[in-house]
């Protein structure tokens, strides 16, 4: 299952609020405050969960 990389929050495909495609992923988001969160610095989310 998909993480929300922002709140960290599981995410279904199905229910997901909003995507972003980065770099060739797709990433699920509870929120579109959460995609906003990380469109405006994915690096600095990514990094925390890598
Ligand atoms: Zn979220």
């Amino acid at each position: 299952m998909p993480t929300d990389p922002v709140c960290k929050m599981e995410i279904s495909e199905d229910t997901a609020e909003a995507t972003v495609d980065y770099k060739g992923r797709t990433y699920y988001f509870c929120s579109e405050a959460c995609k906003e969160s990380f469109v405006k610095n994915p690096e600095s989310f990514l990094r925390k969960t890598a």
